[in-house]
């Protein structure tokens, strides 16, 4: 008889493109002992809802805000998504169908790309503008972008291409001149920027809602993110009613959810915040500039890494050897090599990858 062969998850040691990581221990432990919760039907998983009240109290702490509304998401995708859908329902006041018709939201071309989803699924106009040499949104090209119609401005705090945070609060009194909301998308920065000197969260300026993904650089298991509000009209405005369920409402995109994200988070935030996340900032952003100062010592041009995130231009040719070597790494869109420094990227994993660039550029 044959046995059924055992399927192993792939290591993570090669994984230099990736913006998710391995979860920390106890995050794994909580997450599993959750799996089967469903925090979707809050009233009858009384234990795993709890858990999530706690973990939007942290993320709000994280992020600036008290008295933080919002939930755990299943990712950045959807905390964008919902960002979008509860400002296009709030624009007019209505819910449902009969939405604002015409609506806008602006956002830089550097923005992610699950703002594209929203908008074609939202059916709103997604108005894109140029960032600066810096890669950061052009606040001139916001101010022209928006309109009367503007239901939202987005600002990206740490971009998934160069790292960069946007002038959020710039952005913010943009958006709240032509009365529409802003949000910001955290979801790579938000567990690392608290360490930093920007100007990103809901205590810098005055924001309506984040994005900012435990299952990032928060080292909680996928799938864990995270949609914050600072005004509970803004969950109000997702939420559809709810028959046959022991809870009569529902602001989730999601229906059924695993426990798993939520116990997840709690646990990975309670071990990690504030120490924990800030010991691992400031190993990864070392690590960056390391990586970054190696490749320029080597006639490469690098993007100073603002954030742990390196971007340097390769040849093709070089790239696909690299890949050849199994090294997951990726291109931004301008086919730079873009390697970000997530918690299991480790040192000597970067001198591995090194020691293999020379290899196969000789
Ligand atoms: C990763 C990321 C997203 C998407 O999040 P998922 O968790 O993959 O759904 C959105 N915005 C930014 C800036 C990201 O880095």
């Amino acid at each position: 008889m044959q046995r059924a062969r055992r399927r192993q998850p792939q290591e993570f040691d090669r994984v230099l493109s990736s913006m998710c990581t391995e979860p920390h221990p106890r995050a794994h432990e909580a997450a599993v002992e959750f799996l089967a919760t469903n925090p979707g039907d809050p009233a009858t998983y009384q234990t795993v809802a709890d858990l999530e009240t706690e973990a939007v109290e942290q993320l709000g702490e994280i992020a600036g805000l008290d008295d933080a509304y919002g939930y755990i998401a299943s990712g950045g995708t959807e905390a964008n998504i919902q960002a979008v859908h509860a400002a296009r329902n709030r624009a007019d006041g209505s819910v449902g169908s009969d939405h604002a018709e015409g609506a806008n939201i602006v956002a830089p071309e550097s923005v992610h790309f699950s703002v594209t989803k929203a908008a074609e699924m939202l059916g709103v106009d997604l108005r894109t503008v140029p960032v600066d040499d810096d890669y950061r949104a052009d606040l001139d090209a916001v101010e022209a972008a928006v309109d009367d119609d503007t239901a939202l401005v987005i600002g990206v705090a740490g971009s998934t291409e160069y790292g960069r945070v946007d002038p959020i609060p710039a952005m913010a009194d943009l958006a709240h001149d032509a009365d529409a909301r802003m949000h910001v998308d955290a979801s790579w920065g938000g567990f690392i920027l608290p360490f930093t000197d920007y100007e990103w969260s809901f205590a810098d300026a005055p924001i309506d809602s984040m994005a900012i993904d435990p299952h990032k650089f928060g080292q909680a298991p996928v799938p864990a993110g995270g949609l914050l509000a600072r005004e509970r009209e803004t969950v109000d405005a997702l939420a559809v009613e709810t028959p046959y369920l022991e809870t009569t409402s529902q602001a989730t995109l999601t229906g059924t959810r695993s426990g798993a994200g939520v116990a997840g988070a709690v646990a990975a935030m309670d071990e990690l915040w504030p120490a924990g996340y800030r010991q691992q900032y400031r190993e990864q952003q070392t690590n960056a500039e390391f990586l970054a100062d190696e490749l320029a010592d080597r006639g490469i041009d690098v993007v100073e890494p603002t954030l742990p995130l390196v971007t340097a231009s390769l040849s093709p040719a070089t790239f696909d050897a690299l890949r050849d070597e199994e090294w997951r790494i990726a291109r931004t869109a301008d086919g730079d090599l873009r390697i970000v420094c997530m918690p299991h990227v480790s040192r000597a994993s970067l001198e591995a990858f090194l020691a293999d660039l020379d290899r196969v550029r000789s």
